[in-house]
């Protein structure tokens, strides 16, 4: 009989999964070292094995496209690139002439010299490149040897289980047929988490390389993506209890359906609008299947973190417009760039800094290099005519940068104006309360702009000197922390009586222990992850303020 055994990862995409598992084994050909006297014969294989994967990144970035949007699909044109990449075919090459081996060995030899080279880089982005330069080259090699693709022959609904996935293999599962994955190592910020909650699988991710050394082919397994735990083999109280769980959790989406369509009222009439957060214009059909009120918070630097430059004006005009067009009138706000910190953009060429969440991050580069900001507010005000658009500004801290802004927004509108270009005149401008100063001076700060949206994730980390990166300070980092709290309140209060509106888009906004005390502070908007809609329209529908307290 099997003893249980449970391990602990991420879980990246909540829901709860049960099945047997099938251990994921990478069609990675053996790469043996032989001698040749025909380099050029295995150049040339070198050039049609390569010519075949471009063709199938060529494929799987058309399904992407499909099933995750544009903005995760775009690693696959990456591969595409690196496979075109000088110095990594002038590298197989030269390997193939110098050392007169075979193709297979001077593919493998590259990827590992790069895969090194990527992974000694300071910066995190180019450390995950060596994951992908590992990816195009094994797909060379197993068409060199000329083997089918990694996930051919995929049993029907299993549980997926891996030492780690690349993109191209996640993207690769068949929704349909997998019903989870769980992968030894890997990290909650990898591209293949980010596929997998954009795609729905339930996934945890890190479960350890002890997982992966005990798993065995159809061994029963639970994945819970909500807290992490994975049960192999789980035994019959488990089952019993995760089965219950899985039914009721299940029951719960279903029910959340039926309030689609409904108010966000409470009992005694107090309303509320609930919007989205979204990464990109990817997550649209997320924020319409979930019946979000508008998009409340559009974090407009993942156009900057997907692009390997500045993205040009009539990129991002392009990528707004389609969000205003998407939301059909419904407000749209999109927060200008907020760079910096943990959001690192090589072709910024920032100095490396000791504190970076203290440092030159957001606005404050927005503000130093206006020729990016005014590029940005361009295309944001050139698009404002196909919707119902609000701007705001992450990072204030003062009156001084807010007039600053607002100046800088005047003279952009006069510089289309002069053009000949349309803009909207209802757009909104609005300021982040993602810091104390902000929130402390937010009397001053109302009567100049249209709303605020506090950024909770920061303002809790400023309030309570907790960095939100570091694993370590869960403890001091208490998003209920009563000074947290009273800062919102504040910013409320000043609002209302400075003429602006308030809404929240931290993570905060969807905890429903506080949706009640967000009400109470007058809080107009709350923005959520799309998948949070209905869940807070639940809450907000059985709340009555008009219950002391
Ligand atoms: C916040 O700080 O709460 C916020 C919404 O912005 P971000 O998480 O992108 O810093
Ligand atoms: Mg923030």
């Amino acid at each position: 009989m099997n003893i249980m055994k449970k391990y602990m990862g991420k879980g990246v995409c909540g829901a709860i999964a049960i099945g047997s598992a099938h251990v994921f084994k990478r069609s990675e050909a053996v790469v043996k070292r032989e001698r040749t006297d025909d380099c050029e014969g295995e150049k040339a294989r070198f050039e049609s094995a390569k010519a075949k994967a471009l063709q199938q990144l060529g494929e799987i970035h058309q399904k992407a496209l499909k099933e995750v949007g544009e903005a995760n699909a775009k690693i696959f044109e990456i591969h595409m690139l690196m496979l075109e990449d000088d110095d990594y075919n002038e590298s197989v090459n030269n390997i193939i002439d110098s050392q007169k081996v075979n193709a297979e060995y001077a593919v493998a030899v590259t990827a590992d010299n790069f895969a090194e080279m990527f992974s000694s880089m300071e910066d995190s982005y180019m450390q995950a490149r060596a994951a992908d330069v590992k990816d195009i080259s094994n797909r060379i090699i197993v068409n060199l040897a000329d083997k089918g693709g990694e996930s051919a022959g995929l049993p029907d609904r299993m549980i997926v289980c891996a030492d780690d996935l690349a993109p191209s293999e996640t993207v690769l599962l068949d929704k349909d047929r997998v019903l989870a994955f769980v992968t030894a190592r890997g990290s909650s910020n990898s591209h293949t988490a980010i596929l997998a909650r954009n795609m729905g699988i339930p996934a945890v991710i890190g479960a350890g390389n002890d997982f992966l050394e005990n798993i065995k082919e159809g061994d029963c397994i639970i994945v819970d993506g909500y807290t992490g735990e994975v049960f192999v083999s789980p035994d019959s109280v488990t089952l019993d209890a995760m089965s219950r769980r899985q039914k009721e959790d299940e029951e719960k989406r279903q029910l959340l359906q039926e309030l689609k369509g409904k108010e966000n009222v409470t009992l005694d009439g107090t309303r509320v609008n609930i919007f989205a957060n979204i990464g990109g214009v990817e997550n649209i059909g997320a924020v319409l299947l979930n019946d979000a009120g508008g998009i409340g918070l559009f974090r407009s630097e993942f156009l900057y973190l997907e692009n390997g430059d500045y993205p040009t004006e009539e990129q991002q005009f392009a990528a707004y417009k389609k969000v205003l067009e998407s939301m059909a009138g419904k407000k749209v706000i999109i927060r200008t760039l907020d760079i910096g910190a943990d959001k690192k953009v090589d072709y910024f060429n920032l100095d490396g800094e000791e504190n970076p969440a203290l440092g030159f991050r957001a606005i404050r580069i927005c503000l130093a290099r206006p020729e990016i900001f005014r590029t940005q507010l361009r295309a944001l005000y050139r698009a404002s005519v196909y919707g119902n658009l609000g701007i705001m500004f992450p990072m204030i801290t003062s009156v001084r940068e807010v007039e600053r802004i607002l100046e800088i927004c005047a003279s952009v509108r006069e510089e289309l104006k002069a053009e000949g270009l349309e803009y909207s005149d209802s757009v909104e401008l609005g300021v982040m309360i993602e810091t104390p100063a902000a929130a402390i001076i937010s009397d001053r700060l109302a009567p100049i702009v249209d709303f605020f949206s506090v950024g909770t994730n920061d303002l809790t980390q400023y309030t309570l000197a907790c960095d939100r990166q570091n694993p370590n300070l869960e403890e001091f980092c208490d998003t209920h922390h009563e000074a947290v709290l009273r800062l919102i309140e504040t910013a409320a209060k000043n609002a209302h009586a400075g003429g602006a509106w308030i809404g929240i888009c931290g993570e905060l906004a969807a905890d429903t222990e506080l949706t009640e005390s967000f009400l109470r502070m007058g809080i107009d908007e709350l923005s959520v992850s799309p998948a949070y809609v209905l869940k807070v329209r639940d809450k907000v529908r059985r709340t009555d303020l008009s219950v002391a307290k």
